[in-house]
């Protein structure tokens, strides 16, 4: 997506450790106009799909998959970081470790709000590893619901997450994809489709 790849070359910053930082619009200000430009392209790229719920993690992904979910028409679930899980069963739980803060979190999802009958998008705001994503998957799969495709606003194609989804089959869509990033001269090379 020509916009997104613009903003993030004018106001992406490539720090050290492979982390791009795009606090200034999207993970900390937040530029709803871009925002809705990015949920007209998850609409574009998924519409075809029989989506009914959009599954996303706190806290980064929940805006973007808010914004996305007025094209959809369907509600979000965000996938909550939890530090004590509650064992009564009435929750699906999975551990992920973030890529920013190399911590292993507990993240869980309400049995009320997750079942056989969805039919999920996943959106989330970057691809690295995938262990964010895989865990959200854990969580539809632990449900019986259906992956109807996972939607990323930026795809860091140098990390491999991306590529294992798609030799899963999962039908993926990045509206940026990084191929290269250099935090000595601060260039950021994009994949061209
Ligand atoms: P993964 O689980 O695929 O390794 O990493 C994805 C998660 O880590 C995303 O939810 C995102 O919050 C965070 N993340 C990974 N790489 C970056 C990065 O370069 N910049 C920022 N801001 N977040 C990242």
């Amino acid at each position: 997506m020509k916009l997104l790849e613009e903003r993030i070359s004018k106001d992406g910053l490539v720090k050290e450790g492979n982390v791009l930082k795009v606090d200034s619009f999207l993970n900390h200000q937040m530029d709803i106009e871009l925002f809705n430009e990015m949920g007209k392209e998850f609409k574009r790229l998924f519409g075809d799909r029989p989506i009914n719920k959009i599954l996303t993690i706190e806290a980064s992904g929940i805006a973007i998959a808010a914004i996305a979910a007025q094209y959809f028409d369907v509600p979000v679930v965000f996938a909550k970081k939890s530090q004590s899980i509650n064992l009564d069963g009435s929750v699906y739980s999975t551990k992920i470790e973030s890529f920013t803060h190399k911590k292993i979190y507990d993240v869980i999802v309400s049995k009320k709000y997750l079942s056989p009958e969805d039919h999920v998008l996943v959106i989330d705001d970057f691809l690295a590893n995938g262990c964010a994503i895989n865990g959200l998957i854990e969580l539809i799969n632990e449900a019986g619901a259906t992956i109807e495709g996972v939607g990323i606003a930026i795809e860091k194609g140098f990390q491999n997450g991306g590529q294992k989804l798609r030799e899963q089959g999962i039908n993926l869509h990045s509206l940026a994809i990084i191929d290269k990033m250099d935090p000595v001269e601060g260039s950021i090379t994009f994949r061209q489709e």
